[in-house]
């Protein structure tokens, strides 16, 4: 389709091609079931400090309606476009179905660079988004959550826009936000933690001990930082090479991950961080290392990297990192590298999220321990059925968990019918 022209649309489409034909959809289900139920896009003005008005384009993109609301997170990017967001709405339904979720899915996204901003100019930008969005969101028809460049403060941010407009707090309408309105412990460190927990899994099948391995994490963020600290302090794995979108570093007896994630802290990028040695971005994704773990953006694994990582578990954190050319050389590669695809890897912050909207809807609130509990459980399940079906049907990883999400979305629309 023409208006979501992107390369991680076009990704998004080749992968659902692939799984179709696997599946042996009938044509006449095959657009009904990729294209997105419904586009949004629209433009923000706002004050800046310098008393101009700038205008950015925001957009929604919400795959399908037929098992509940749709959910998903909100990127605040420069790189963002319509296309971008529905491809990442395409896979949030692959992973909300896959994982068992009454949602389907959803994006959002504002093309800016949120670091240009001020603080105030960032208030004015999100209250303006999430008011552009009321006639198209709801706790019942689409709930949003953070992404990429947005966080706590932001959602905090959206749900009292959202509250201001109704007359009363509707917690339920986001999720991510801080526990003091109504968000859920465990929610910040859900989708690192969720990776972690995969990466043991993982090794447990391949017999690795984590206390002997290291790791090599792309992108410094929430979801990397938090992989980072867990794979360093509770498995005693070695990290030796982390970068963000402005630098990359190299240890090979290890990098002290709580002084990275102070200097993060007080820094804003790991720029100028000088505990480990300084590498190139293309070089650290194919350092020699046992876990190779994409935090950051689309399409890092491509067709001119792939043959040369030395892992032996990738990890995906990210959303789409891997291209459909590189997967083709990763299934050759079998053998080597064990995929946990990224609507797995990183499904424990919708698993969360989920947890989050239940709870405000019920008004009654779990403790850490329960949601760690909870969350584990449903990875569990999650990592089991694609493993089994991989080993059983010689699939990769990746066409298995898409297989899984894509069947259950489909029964859904059989059961529901088409209207008229
Ligand atoms: P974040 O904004 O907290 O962090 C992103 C990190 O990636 C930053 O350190 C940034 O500098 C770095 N980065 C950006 N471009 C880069 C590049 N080209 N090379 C190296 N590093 C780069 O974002 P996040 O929430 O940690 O999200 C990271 C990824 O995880 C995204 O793909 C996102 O869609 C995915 N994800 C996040 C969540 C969540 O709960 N936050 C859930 C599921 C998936």
């Amino acid at each position: 389709m023409d208006i979501y022209a992107d390369p991680a649309y076009a990704m998004a489409t080749e992968q659902f091609q692939v799984i179709a034909d696997y599946l042996n959809l009938d044509s006449n289900v095959r657009e009904r079931m990729l294209y997105p139920k419904r586009a949004i896009a629209v433009t923000l003005p706002i004050h800046r400090d310098d008393g101009s008005i700038h205008t950015y384009q925001g957009y929604r993109v919400q795959h399908h309606l037929a098992m509940g609301p749709t959910k998903g997170g909100v990127r605040f990017h420069p790189g963002v476009s319509l296309g971008e967001v529905a491809a990442l709405a395409t896979w949030m339904s692959w992973k909300c179905a896959l994982t068992g979720l009454p949602y389907g899915g959803a994006k959002g996204g504002v093309t800016v660079n949120p670091r240009d901003l001020s603080l105030r100019e960032l208030e004015a930008l999100s209250r303006r988004y999430m008011q552009e969005m009321i006639p198209f969101v709801g706790p019942h028809t689409d709930v949003i959550g953070p992404d990429m460049g947005t966080n706590e403060q932001v959602m905090a941010w959206f749900m009292d826009t959202y509250s201001v407009y109704k007359g009363y707090a509707v917690p339920e309408i986001v999720t991510g936000k801080p526990v003091s309105i109504g968000g859920t412990t465990g929610r910040r460190e859900a989708t690192g933690r969720g990776v972690v927990y995969l990466i043991e899994r993982a090794m447990n099948v391949l017999k690795m001990q984590p206390d002997q391995c290291t790791a090599v994490i792309q992108g410094f963020g929430n979801v990397g930082a938090v992989t980072a600290l867990g794979l360093a302090y509770k498995d005693g794995m070695k990290i030796t090479g982390i970068s963000d979108a402005f630098a990359a570093f190299h240890r090979a007896d290890g990098i002290d991950i709580t002084a990275a994630d102070k200097y993060v802290n007080e820094h804003g990028s790991l720029a100028g961080f000088t505990e480990a040695d300084p590498i190139s971005a293309d070089n650290l994704l194919t350092l020699p290392c046992d876990v190779l773990v994409p935090a950051a953006v689309e399409g890092v694994i491509t067709e001119k990297n792939a043959g040369q990582l030395r892992c032996r578990i990738l990890a995906e954190a990210a959303n789409g990192p891997t291209t459909p050319a590189a997967d083709r050389i990763l299934f050759e590669r079998w053998n080597d590298i064990f995929v946990i695809p990224d609507i797995l890897c990183n499904a424990g912050g919708v698993i969360v999220s989920y947890f989050e909207w239940v709870q405000g809807l019920q008004q009654f609130f779990w403790n850490e321990s329960e949601v760690i509990d909870k969350l584990f459980r449903i990875l569990e399940q999650a990592f089991t059925a694609v493993t089994k079906r991989a080993r059983d049907a010689k699939i990769p990883h990746r066409v298995a968990a898409m297989a899984i999400g894509v069947e259950r979305v489909l029964a859904a629309k059989k059961a529901r019918g088409l209207f008229p």
